[in-house]
């Protein structure tokens, strides 16, 4: 699985022409460039998490104008593009880009579900975009991304149910890694390990 990051046209384009099979950010992006992601079957990394914790950012890190102008710029490009993308088809994996703290929190990488639903991403295909889609964009789709049997046991538990409120996935409380119980905070003592 090869993975190229891209923003803008000429940056898709050449990625595509070299036979890239996942492209990070990918907005920002011409229609005849939006059919290629469609019939070459391309991933885009959704990454909107990062465009909105930068704009969050902005003040508390005293941001020079150029550079809260350059991201309110990008996010409107992106979000142009995610519609879109979505109407034409384009597939998506969810991701963040989230490179760490102070402006980039690695532990609010769920927001991106939420953003993702906002944006026009329906809540069901979000789970899957975020999990089984994301987990071939590793490459790494027969070990993550579903529960079945002879994949790695990765498995969270969340309180409410995401199919009707998709911020519940930020509310996780179980955590199993490969079979082992990493978080447990659920109230029932059916789980305890
Ligand atoms: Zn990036």
């Amino acid at each position: 699985m090869i993975t190229a990051h891209c923003i803008g046209d000429e940056a898709v384009r050449n990625a595509l022409d070299g036979g890239v099979d996942v492209i990070e950010h990918g907005y920002a992006i011409k229609e005849d460039t939006r059919k290629r992601l469609v019939d070459c079957n391309a991933l885009v990394v959704s990454t909107i998490s990062q465009l909105h914790f930068h704009l969050q950012a902005a003040d508390a890190y005293c941001y020079p104008d150029w550079e809260r102008k350059a991201f309110e710029r990008h996010i409107v490009a992106m979000r142009s593009d995610f519609e879109k993308n979505l109407v034409a088809g384009v597939r998506y994996a969810l991701g963040t880009d989230l490179i760490g703290y102070p402006t980039h929190p690695q532990d609010r990488a769920a927001m991106e579900f939420e953003l993702a639903v906002e944006w026009g991403m329906g809540r069901s295909d979000a789970l899957v975009a975020g999990t089984k889609v994301s987990a071939e964009a590793l490459g790494m789709e027969n070990l993550i991304g579903t529960i079945e049997v002879s994949k790695l046991a990765d498995i969270i538990a969340v309180q409410g149910d995401p199919y009707n409120d998709i911020t519940a996935l930020q509310r996780v409380q179980f955590v199993m890694q490969g079979g082992d119980v990493i978080v447990h905070k659920l109230d029932s003592g059916r789980l305890n390990s």
